[in-house]
């Protein structure tokens, strides 16, 4: 029987910074090492010392490129950590615009709170050099009797799921988890054997509109802003919901040729991950590679213009409405969504929409929580523009498609959760008890879970 020791450094009674350091037999494998996101307090935990030894990490595993799973991968390598990372091909393209982009916005922040950047260029140069594609579904031997494989997680591009194999035992490791008919990427495998499963729970608690739904809401504000003669502002995160909402406007101004709003996607990082998209689309589901092959871009319509540089960012406040404006931080933490909110917030014709999840203490949360002001740069800026949510476009499971993957393994020992805040957290462990009989636990932060 293998020694077998979960411990969790992050996503642990919270949704970011995941990090999940798996000890089999002496073996460690560090599955994931994200950023810890949202608010300046949480944000500040990243500059906590690592808990375990980095040095003696025998692999990193990562599940996909969202800052939250690999935003920490260079503090490894800084950390004296020299060994290897496994990913998907796209996930390894993706996670490198993430990781550059990040490295510059966490320059900037450490520099004004006179903090030592997080890491270096060369930190992340050390993992940039040490990928490892992996495919999904080929069986990666690790050494020591443990393997590994990836199957399809349909949360964002090149998302997996990890199954970690030892002499006849497997833990699963959900990574995100999308649902099913996504607009763009492949279902999610199912898995029918495993004995223990770290799953994520971010929407433990909550049951997502209908992609037909989400698409009316977003067309209908889409229109608005001409009935009002105003700006419409769509905070967007630069991977999947970018590439989504991009699909979306596509269908519609390709049909109604009259339409001539301006649609500006104001992000650089987006541009560039909308790129590798179009690079790897035998990732893409079928319905999305049929759809390509009628209309060769997808993410491309009249009136779409990209803003690359920041001066013609700053153009765009010359344009007259009305007006659409795509940008990031998904969550109004910084990038040019900031300033635009510094322009438009204060007039009540304008509107903004969010697309998905706010966590607490960020900018997107105060206002979408109805703050009646922000502060922008030491001025204070009324919100008087419409609020709204789509939670649709959000890239993760709701609770009935999380219990639907859960509920294709047979038997499993335990459901280890994480990434999810506290109450949801409880009532998700809950609804796995009543709808599936499976026992389950929620992972505590730096708490050693032995499982065999
Ligand atoms: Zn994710």
């Amino acid at each position: 029987m293998p020694n077998i020791k979960l411990t969790s450094y992050g996503a642990s009674q919270e949704v970011t910074g995941s990090c999940h350091l798996l000890n089999i037999n002496g073996f460690r494998i560090l599955v994931d090492c994200g950023l810890f996101q949202g608010g300046s307090k949480n944000y500040l935990k990243n500059w906590d010392n690592i808990l375990f030894s980095a040095r003696d990490i025998d692999v990193v595993i990562l599940t996909h490129a969202h800052l939250d799973h690999c935003g920490r991968l260079p503090v490894l390598y800084k950390n004296g950590y020299k060994g290897k990372i496994y990913a998907t091909g796209p996930t390894i393209k993706l996670a490198k615009i993430v990781l550059e982009d990040n490295l510059q916005i966490m320059t900037e922040k450490s520099i004004k709170q006179n903090l030592t950047p997080l890491y270096s260029s060369t930190d992340l140069m050390k993992t940039n050099i040490s990928w490892i594609k992996a495919d999904y579904y080929q069986k990666i031997e690790l050494g020591q009797g443990i393997s590994f494989t990836f199957n399809n997680a349909g949360h964002i591009l090149g998302s997996a799921t990890a199954k970690i194999e030892v002499d006849g035992k497997s833990i699963v490791f959900s990574g995100d988890i999308g649902g099913h008919n996504m607009p763009l990427v492949k279902d999610i495998d199912y898995i029918d054997k495993a004995d223990w499963v770290v799953c994520e729970s971010t929407y433990g608690d909550r049951v997502h509109e209908d992609l037909a739904d989400r698409d009316k809401k977003l067309i209908d504000a889409v229109k608005r802003v001409t009935l009002n003669n105003s700006t419409l502002l769509i905070t967007i995160f630069a991977i999947e919901r970018t590439q989504d909402i991009l699909k979306v406007l596509n269908d519609y101004y390709e049909t109604h040729l009259d339409f001539k709003v301006p649609v500006y996607l104001d992000s650089p990082m987006a541009a560039e991950a909308t790129k590798i998209y179009k690079e790897e689309i035998k990732y893409l589901n079928e319905d999305a590679q049929d759809t390509l092959k009628r209309d060769n871009d997808i993410f491309r319509f009249p009136h779409l213009k990209i803003t690359n540089h920041s001066r013609e960012s700053k153009k765009i406040n010359s344009v007259p409405p009305p007006k659409i404006i795509l940008a990031g931080s998904g969550m109004v933490e910084g990038g040019r969504m900031l300033h635009h909110f510094g322009r438009y917030l204060s007039d009540k014709n304008n509107h903004v929409l969010f697309m998905g999840y706010q966590v607490p203490g960020t900018l997107g949360n105060k206002v979408l929580s109805g703050a009646f002001d922000f502060d922008y740069y030491g001025r204070k800026v009324p919100v008087k523009a419409g609020v709204d949510q789509i939670d649709g476009f959000s890239a993760h499971a709701d609770k009935n498609a999380l219990l639907d993957w859960l509920g294709h393994f047979q038997n499993p020992k335990k459901i280890l959760l994480s990434h999810g805040d506290d109450k949801v957290l409880e009532k998700f462990s809950q609804s796995i008890k009543e709808k599936l009989g499976y026992e389950s636990q929620v992972i505590e932060f730096a708490e050693p879970i032995v499982l065999s």
